[in-house]
């Protein structure tokens, strides 16, 4: 007689968990994916706003073109070939510091000829940036299976063949984007890598995603990030995955030091032979496995990491083309007509992404233009704990002041607002379940890139964790990774071979 399938509980329908599901199926598993929501893509999400789709995440997606295993991952997941790519010419714009604008060309040749004339007396400094991206260019970080199956002469085999790679990282895993921003004698050069990224975020980090743009492998999938999940669950349910929408998990069942199925929190139980979580790793940790089986180690990495700061996240409709622009991954940085208080931070610059590449998030003729802000979660809970219009009129203020300092840039703007909003962490945190609204998961500090993050635990069986919480720096191609890799943990210990 035939053996019955062996069935998996995800929980979370974001890129991790579809990733999980999706590969669960390739590999012969019943799988259920619980959501909260009633609808899939977590943080990876768009909405509808006055005949505008708000692209809610992705900027970028590592892997949109061949030649790296992230690419087979995409192909595996249904986002290739469902997906077109729009590709950049450069990272970020920073328009106007001091005078000067500062483009982050993907082309090396052309980044460092740009850099070198802004600041001559920095060539030194430069040229170690621009060595360092086309190293990391040429890596093709081995992803096509969970590292810890890899064995001993896999391990000395990466480590040889990527040796150049591991001395770049060696020298600036350590190093912040604000410590190498300092080295710089020009303080254009300082200002713009500081308004790049986070500055806490490591240099190697920082050089890896710079690598990967380098090598044209970083594309804008056209229609945004509810297109992205679009073609995902698509290819999720087309294998026979199935979805309970609507459904919170609350608790993971264990019986005999085995998980055995969820509680939602209706106080329903259901039962299966495995359970992947791919929502927030806080509450999995502390809420959901009450604090128990999880090492020493990990528990502390999640109590003293830094994670990425909650955002205040900023859209508007325009009734304008920006013919002219040039696109670029992040988007135009520009200084603020005076600085922006944000929570506790202070803002005086901002990345603005203007969707003139992407005609299908707006109606004709019209551009979408969002914004990233960091800000603190505690400032906003507080806020709406005084009141639903305080609360509101801080989300008004944070609009028309970012408002005025795009019509600095864009004469004509404020007349041409189809709508303006934010959402806040508290958004984030209602409709993802992420800590403190956090939209990334770990920061790539320093810190973090010596962390360990485990995701199964040896007093536990049949349980794994994935997303964006459990590799630092987080990000698409890392959840979905994550996705994958359990599935392959769980085909190990099924004794099956793990078919992509
Ligand atoms: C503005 C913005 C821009 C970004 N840009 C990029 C980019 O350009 N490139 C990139 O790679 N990444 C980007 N990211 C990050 C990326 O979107 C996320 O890291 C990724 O989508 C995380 O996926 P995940 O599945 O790990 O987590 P999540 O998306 O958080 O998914 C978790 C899911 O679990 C559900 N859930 C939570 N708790 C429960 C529960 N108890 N029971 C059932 N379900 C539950 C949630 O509703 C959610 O659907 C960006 C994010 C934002 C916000």
């Amino acid at each position: 007689m035939k053996k019955p399938k062996k069935n998996v509980i995800i929980i979370g329908g974001g890129v991790a968990g579809l990733s999980a599901g999706i590969y669960a199926r390739l590999n012969g598993f019943e799988s259920t994916i619980f959501e909260s929501n009633p609808t899939a893509g977590g943080v990876c999400s768009s909405w509808d706003k006055e005949g505008f789709y708000v692209n809610g995440s992705i900027h970028w997606v590592v892997g949109s073109e061949p030649g790296i295993d992230f690419y087979d991952m995409w192909s595996d997941l249904g986002v290739i070939p469902d997906n077109k790519f729009h590709n950049h010419n450069c990272f970020l714009e920073c328009k106007n510091i001091e005078g000067v604008d500062v483009h982050f060309y993907l082309d090396s040749v052309k980044l460092k000829r740009h850099l070198t004339e802004i600041s001559p007396l920095d060539s030194g400094l430069i040229s170690e940036f621009i060595d360092g991206i086309r190293i990391m260019a040429n890596a093709n970080l081995p992803m096509e299976r969970a590292f810890e199956l890899l064995h001993a002469w896999d391990w000395s085999k990466t480590f040889i063949g990527h040796f150049p790679e591991v001395q770049v990282l060696g020298k600036f895993n350590q190093l912040s984007i604000r410590d190498f921003a300092k080295k710089f004698k020009s303080k254009i050069l300082q200002k713009a890598f500081e308004s790049f990224w986070s500055p806490e975020m490591s240099m190697g980090f920082f050089l890896i995603h710079m690598g990967y743009a380098h090598s044209g492998v970083t594309g804008y999938p056209l229609g945004g990030s509810g297109k992205f999940i679009e073609s995902m669950v698509r290819r999720y349910t087309d294998l026979g995955g199935k979805f309970k929408f609507n459904q919170k998990a609350s608790e993971i069942l264990i019986n005999k030091n085995r998980a055995v199925g969820i509680q939602t929190i209706d106080n329903t139980q259901h039962f299966s032979d495995y359970v992947i979580s791919a929502c927030d790793g806080h509450n999995v940790i502390f809420k959901m496995l009450k604090g128990e089986y999880v090492d020493e180690i990990t528990k502390n990495s999640y109590r003293c990491l830094k994670t990425y700061p909650s955002l205040v996240y900023f859209s508007a409709g325009i009734n304008r083309r920006f013919d002219n622009l040039n696109s670029s991954i992040i988007g135009i940085n520009i200084p603020l007509i005076k600085p922006l208080k944000v929570g506790s931070f202070i803002h005086e610059r901002v990345s603005f992404q203007i969707y003139n590449f992407d005609p299908s998030l707006s109606p004709k003729g019209k551009t979408l233009i969002t914004a990233m802000l960091d800000t603190n979660y505690d400032f906003w809970k507080n806020l709406l704990s005084e009141g639903k219009e305080k609360y509101n009129h801080e989300k008004d203020r944070i609009n028309h002041e970012l408002l005025q300092s795009l019509e600095q840039e864009f004469q004509g703007i404020s007349d041409q607002v189809e709508f303006l909003d934010s959402s806040t962490p508290l958004t984030y945190e209602r409709w993802t379940g992420n800590h403190k609204g956090s939209y990334e998961g770990w920061l790539p500090t320093p810190k973090a890139a010596k962390s360990k993050i485990s995701t199964h635990f040896k007093d536990l069986e049949n349980f794994f964790m994935s997303g964006h919480w459990v590799i630092p720096g987080g990000g698409l191609p890392s959840a979905a990774y994550s996705g994958k890799e359990a599935i392959q943990l769980i085909c190990k210990k099924e004794g099956i071979d793990f078919k992509p």
